[in-house]
């Protein structure tokens, strides 16, 4: 069955952080990364939180969130009886807020309220019920998903966005396209996810350039950042396909940041899908509603999707294969096999259009070297 929760309230324009005045006398717990914890944005934060609330600020949080970083901010929660979840930062922070949640059910029957507020326009994790938490001493990413951890609000704040380093820019905006991408040819798409999809796909070619070329784009960012929620909404009904399954893994492995693990995934990934005609379809498709081609020929659209993302990825001067990532060949051929087979175990892998099998999926891991 088809089902389209619409748990989270979103509120979203320039100041939207403001929404955060509402809250008197909780106990607020706002896991961070430490560049945050000490930037312009968490002021901007706190002067949002009146002083009747009790804020304890976790910020510890790091790239790839561990099941260790989860653990310290559970034991923070409880021994602080918290009422409040904030994740505020990139989908790591929001992730590990997430991590806290998923374990708290078991340990507290306490109903807590959960924010997330992303300070980068990528990951959609402030609509989604899933959470990517490592396991450092397995090496592997973990998929959670729980309706638990569906966060009660998301705050979407253009203001939180305008200092982005270019390349977290591109990397996240590449990952927000993949996200629209894979949504739209996922085995639990419907017309609602592919609107979505659509929407996503088409503002990231209007403003994915414009908001890594000009710091001081607003009306970019502000629609990057909807963007990115809108692809994050899409694939939560959706799900997402192999692309994001064999990401995850060279993410752990080679500490390759997400969205670019994507990047250099993503036009294999379409070509492998592409094999089953009504899949290439569905490409071609997507690659004329978001007004790259006008191609009647659904080889030549998919083929002007896959130049376009490519183009798009030159001029944001992204890395376009695991050598310029500086990943060794050796390396790569050590962990290869232990890749492919914790790709085909992600949970991501339950929503791609069609099956893979070891031998592809090594496949496309040495293709993208
Ligand atoms: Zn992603």
């Amino acid at each position: 069955m088809k089902d389209l929760k619409n748990k989270t309230e979103i509120v979203f324009e320039v100041n939207a952080l403001s929404k955060l005045k509402e809250i008197e006398d909780k106990k607020i717990l706002i896991m961070t990364d430490s560049f945050i914890a000490k930037s312009v944005l968490m002021k901007e934060l706190l002067k949002n939180i009146n002083s009747s609330n009790k804020v304890i600020i976790y910020d510890k949080v790091m790239p790839d969130p561990s099941l260790e970083i989860v653990g310290q901010s559970l034991a923070l929660y409880i021994k602080e009886d918290i009422d409040i979840i904030v994740g505020f930062g990139g989908g790591s922070s929001i992730d590990s807020a997430k991590g806290v949640i998923y374990f708290a059910s078991e340990v507290s029957h306490k109903n807590i309220y959960f924010i997330a507020i992303p300070t980068t326009s990528g990951t959609g994790s402030e609509v989604t019920s899933v959470a990517v938490l490592k396991d450092n001493d397995a090496q592997v990413k973990h998929l959670l998903q729980s309706d638990d951890m569906l966060p009660d609000l998301a705050i979407l704040d253009p203001c939180l966005v305008k200092e982005l380093p270019k390349k977290i820019i591109a990397n996240t905006g590449i990952d927000v396209l993949t996200h629209a991408i894979e949504a739209y040819v996922g085995k639990n798409r419907s017309s609602y996810s592919d609107a979505l999809s659509e929407k996503a796909g088409e503002l990231v070619v209007k403003y994915l350039y414009r908001s890594y070329n000009n710091i001081r784009d607003v009306e970019a960012k502000e629609e990057m950042h909807l963007a990115s929620m809108m692809a994050g909404k899409s694939f939560e009904m959706a799900g997402l396909g192999i692309n994001h399954a064999i990401a995850h893994q060279l993410g752990a492995e080679f500490h390759i940041p997400h969205g670019l693990c994507n990047g250099l995934l993503l036009t294999s990934v379409i070509d492998f899908n592409s094999r089953k005609k009504n899949i290439e379809k569905r490409y071609a498709n997507y690659a004329r509603k978001i007004g790259i081609t006008k191609a009647k020929e659904d080889t030549e659209a998919v083929n002007n999707l896959k130049t376009f993302i490519k183009s798009l990825q030159g001029i944001m001067e992204m890395p376009k294969s695991l050598s310029e990532c500086n990943v060794s060949k050796d390396k790569l051929l050590k962990a290869k096999d232990k890749l492919a087979e914790n790709a085909l175990k992600d949970n991501c892998m339950k929503s791609a259009p069609m099956s893979i099998d070891i031998k592809a999926t090594k496949e496309i891991i040495e293709k993208i070297y």
